[in-house]
């Protein structure tokens, strides 16, 4: 039987009512403050509306029972503070146009809300008054507003919180998981202004509490500080690493830092996102960063990076979702186009160099009186104006696979003084028949041959592909690879667009495959690893990647297959020529799965290994 409100009569609908506000509010405050980061992100996001230029923060058990959010902005007035905890009430916007924000805030709700759900207390004293004043609110119910004591700004106080609604208690998380979340949300807020302090304590024992996070406000222009800013919250290796991103595209602007294809993540926990200053969590953005560095990382490694995408409010609808944490663009191709161009064109002016000089903290793991520790890779602006290209046309590609009989360990080779003052120096010795050293013009270089080459060949690769197609070559022996069915039939699918990468197959029966030509430029390999790698590929391949994405991540595969194999003895010529090559080739400091192809020392990080500075 249908169960309505009405218990008088069961056959009449229950009629439509006014909620009052007590009941609206604590609606309002199942979206806006669904655990306690979330009323923090709201209490801080009022601080930096009302320009505050310290922020200090504190919580104890995990913020269940107090939060406390303290800043130095403007404050309310007296005779306002009772306003301001009342419904869709906002000194942000007029209403007249939504489209048209520059706040954090605008709805009106975050504090009405947190007074239906907690016992709130806001003490405040606004710029210019001599007093200060406070209001709280228990559970919907209002406190006439009292004087107080305090210099300057507004301190919101939020207790208890869902003490009045057990059920939502229990949705909380563990105190430990709770004050995680709220160091994330501090942290994200942080990012996106460098120019304000923030202090984060737990004060669960009662007292000042331990500092959990601190941050200064950062002088300097905004790449200055905001640089400085990442260091401290991303880490001194992240800023380091990183590339700074600065374009600019009808009407859209892209700043922040971006981490080069070396310094990787193995998911996306790094990747942070700002749409006018606001950390969102947005597809458009995951989808541009995925296609941007598509070419230098292995789909299962991710950049680091810090993104500050700025446009008029127009552009961009924030009131998606109450707690603002996704955005619609009006246009998302536009701001796709933008990311994925100022990421490549960040990458690729970093080009051969996006490697690296070896950092402190490997260098410690030089001294003898320390352990290894993982590398850490550092870049270092190099000296401009080397003619690469020229350098690149006069050399040819000497690769043979013709491996003299060699049992020793090191290889030496006669100084070359012509390739001296080259970037990557001239070859002094291959060791344990993978790594080439090199002197350069101030310390030396050690390059894997193996991880080099198969950039190298990946490069050309993808060259030919732009021109013709890539030039194959027919196998002396038809090679017969047999196949799991199910991959049979996807390769044989592929045939067509295979064979313009250099690849030509055809069907042999069965789930058999024969392989006829493979891409000349990769000299004797085996066909059949190639091809369980190809298949693998397009196996793994998603079908939202364009056509030149899944073009290049095979070329990638098939690059492996004609790489010169670690093992392999070089002579002299060989190794140079490998230099140079590496000198002429965009993108060539990492090889195609991001790590880089080679490292370098300094003479100045030398000489302080040997205590000599
Ligand atoms: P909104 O931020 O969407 O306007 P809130 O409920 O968060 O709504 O806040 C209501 C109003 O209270 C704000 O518009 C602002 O005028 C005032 N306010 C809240 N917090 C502060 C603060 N820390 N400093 C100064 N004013 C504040
Ligand atoms: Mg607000």
């Amino acid at each position: 039987m249908f169960c309505g409100m009405n218990t008088e009569n069961p056959n009449i609908r229950p009629r439509i009512r006014q909620l009052d506000d007590a009941a609206a509010n604590r609606i309002a405050a199942g979206e806006v403050v669904e655990r306690p980061a979330s009323a923090i992100k709201e209490l801080v996001e009022n601080a930096i509306d009302a320009e505050a230029r310290r922020i200090e923060i504190a919580y104890a058990d995990g913020g269940k029972t107090l939060m406390r959010v303290s800043d130095d902005g403007y404050g309310i007035p007296a005779d306002e503070l009772e306003l301001a905890l009342s419904r869709h009430a906002t000194s942000k916007i007029d209403g007249s146009d939504l489209l048209n924000i520059h706040t954090f805030g605008f709805r009106g709700e975050a504090l009405p809300s947190m007074g239906a759900v907690g016992r709130l207390s806001i003490t405040s004293r606004a710029q210019g008054s001599d007093a200060a004043a406070v209001i709280s609110v228990n559970g919907g119910r209002l406190e006439p507003v009292r004087p107080a004591a305090l210099s300057k700004g507004t301190v919101v106080e939020l207790r208890d919180l869902f003490h009045a609604t057990p059920a939502r208690l229990k949705f909380l998380r563990s105190d430990r998981a709770e004050a995680t979340a709220i160091i994330g949300v501090v942290k994200r807020l942080a990012m996106a202004e460098p120019h304000i302090g923030f202090t984060l304590r737990d004060v669960s024992g009662g007292g000042a509490g331990r500092v959990v996070f601190q941050v200064d406000p950062q002088n300097g222009d905004l790449f200055d500080a905001l640089h400085g800013r990442l260091a401290k919250i991303l880490g001194n290796d992240f800023a380091a690493n990183s590339l700074q991103i600065d374009a600019e595209r009808e009407g859209i602007s892209l700043t922040g830092f971006a981490s080069l294809p070396t310094y990787s993540r193995g998911s996306a926990v790094a990747q942070y996102m700002f749409v006018n200053g606001r950390p969102v969590k947005d597809k458009v953005f995951y989808g541009a960063i995925r296609a941007a560095y598509s070419d230098f990382l292995h789909r299962d490694r991710h950049p680091a990076l810090a993104l500050f995408l700025e446009c008029a409010p127009a552009l961009v609808d924030v009131n998606v979702h109450p707690a603002k944490s996704e955005v619609r663009f009006r246009d998302p191709g536009q701001a796709r186009g933008l990311i994925v161009s100022a990421l490549r064109h960040a990458l690729a002016e970093a080009g051969h160099r996006a490697s690296t000089t070896v950092a402190d903290a490997t260098l410690g793991a030089f001294r003898p009186e320390n352990r290894p520790v993982a590398p850490v890779y550092q870049m270092q602006p190099r000296p401009s104006g080397v003619s690469l290209q020229r350098a690149y046309e006069a050399q040819q590609p000497a690769f043979q696979e013709t491996a003299p009989a060699y049992s020793g360990r090191v290889e030496p080779v006669q100084p070359e003084p012509v390739a001296a003052d080259q970037p990557l120096g001239a070859a002094r010795a291959q060791i344990h028949e993978n790594y080439i050293i090199a002197q350069t013009p101030d310390g030396m270089v050690i390059v894997d041959q193996h991880a080099a080459h198969e950039r190298l060949v990946y490069e050309k690769l993808k060259t030919q592909m732009a021109e013709n197609g890539v030039a194959a070559q027919a196998l002396l022996i038809p090679e017969i690879v047999e196949l799991p069915p199910e991959r049979h039939a996807q390769i044989l699918e592929a045939a067509p667009e295979l064979a313009r990468l250099g690849l030509v197959l055809e069907d042999f029966g069965g789930s058999a495959i024969c392989v006829r030509e493979t891409p000349a430029i990769l000299g004797q390999v085996n066909a059949g690893a190639m091809i369980r790698d190809v298949c693998d590929e397009l196996a793994d391949m998603d079908q939202t990647q364009t056509l030149k994405d899944r073009i290049e991540a095979i070329l990638s595969r098939v690059a492996c297959h004609g790489s010169i194999r670690s093992g392999r003895i070089m002579r002299a010529e060989e190794m140079n020529a490998l230099l140079r090559e590496m000198e002429a080739t965009p993108h060539s400091g990492q090889c195609n799965h991001g790590r880089p192809t080679y490292v370098e020392l300094k003479l100045s990080d030398i000489e302080r290994l040997f205590g000599r500075t």
